[in-house]
């Protein structure tokens, strides 16, 4: 049996037709999970070759429209990958919006449109997926935070860095409110990962932002959603069963002291 092994687990993600959620549900494809992939179309990937990815690993995927600030979104697709696949084992909340608004402009709406997405998502998937979990006696319950907020701050970007922070004080409650279930919660922090998000130069770093970084990871380079979709699957692995309630940053080691 190879180690990390995730055949006969089903696996939810969100944000799934790009950047971080696409290369997860591919490895975890690859690892031998079945998936059910959210994808938002006011957003426009196509989470065509996504599928194909999965299928290409031999593995079953299927597939909706979700926003996850919908509750309705979100239980239907977890009663969908039950009817398919008769349970959903692993989540990953990685569905998520960066937004630049100083704090003067940040007024509630702004405010709540990325807490809705970013934290309240997160949320309402892990809700809807835990019955399903405790009925299988194994849960992952994954949510994508971020450094912003949990190591550094990110200037103008209060909202997402309180959001990714909450994601934290999440899992932690959960990872102990349901460990008695075989489920355990953890979230990742990645640094800067080279995707449609921090290639956007309006809401974020853009891509000479994303280079400028490169040169002060250890490694020379930022990210690729690869790197963060192979934590993903140590940490819905059997192996990972000890790992519980923990913020795992993933970064290259950009943010150790002394770097700069
Ligand atoms: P991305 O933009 O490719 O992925 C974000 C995904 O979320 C997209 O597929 C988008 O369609 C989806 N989404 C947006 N609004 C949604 C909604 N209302 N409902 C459902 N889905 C919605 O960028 P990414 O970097 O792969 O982002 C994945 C996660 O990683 C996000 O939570 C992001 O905040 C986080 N993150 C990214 C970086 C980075 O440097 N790229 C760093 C730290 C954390």
């Amino acid at each position: 049996m190879p180690m990390f092994d995730l055949t006969g687990r089903v696996a939810l993600i969100t944000g799934a037709a790009s950047g971080i959620g696409a290369a997860t549900a591919r490895i975890f494809a690859e690892a031998g999970a079945d998936v059910a992939l959210a994808f938002y179309p006011p957003d426009g990937h196509d989470i065509r070759p996504v599928v194909a990815a999965v299928e290409a690993a031999g593995r079953r995927a299927i597939t909706a429209p979700v926003d996850v600030s919908s509750t309705a979104d979100v239980e239907g697709l977890v009663r969908a990958a039950e009817n398919e696949f008769g349970a959903v084992h692993i989540v990953v909340a990685n569905a998520g919006i960066a937004r630049t608004v100083s704090l003067a402009d940040l007024d509630d709406e702004a405010w709540n449109s990325v807490m809705e997405v970013d934290l309240h998502g997160a949320w309402r998937c892990f809700r809807a997926a835990i019955p399903s979990m405790q009925r299988e006696k194994y849960g992952r319950l994954l949510a994508t935070s971020s450094v912003a907020g949990t190591v550094s701050g990110w200037p103008e970007h209060s909202h997402y860095a309180a959001a990714k922070a909450g994601l934290v004080g999440l899992v932690k409650s959960l990872a102990v409110e349901f460990g008695g279930d075989g489920i355990t919660a953890n979230a990742v922090a990645p640094g800067v990962i080279r995707t449609p998000q921090s290639l956007d130069p309006v809401n974020s770093l853009g891509p000479a932002g994303v280079d400028a970084v490169a040169k002060k990871v250890p490694a020379g380079r930022v990210g690729e959603p690869d790197d963060i979709g192979y934590v993903y699957r140590f940490l819905a692995s059997q192996e990972a069963s000890y790992v519980n309630g923990q913020l795992l940053v993933v970064d290259g080691g950009r943010n150790l002291a002394g770097l700069d």
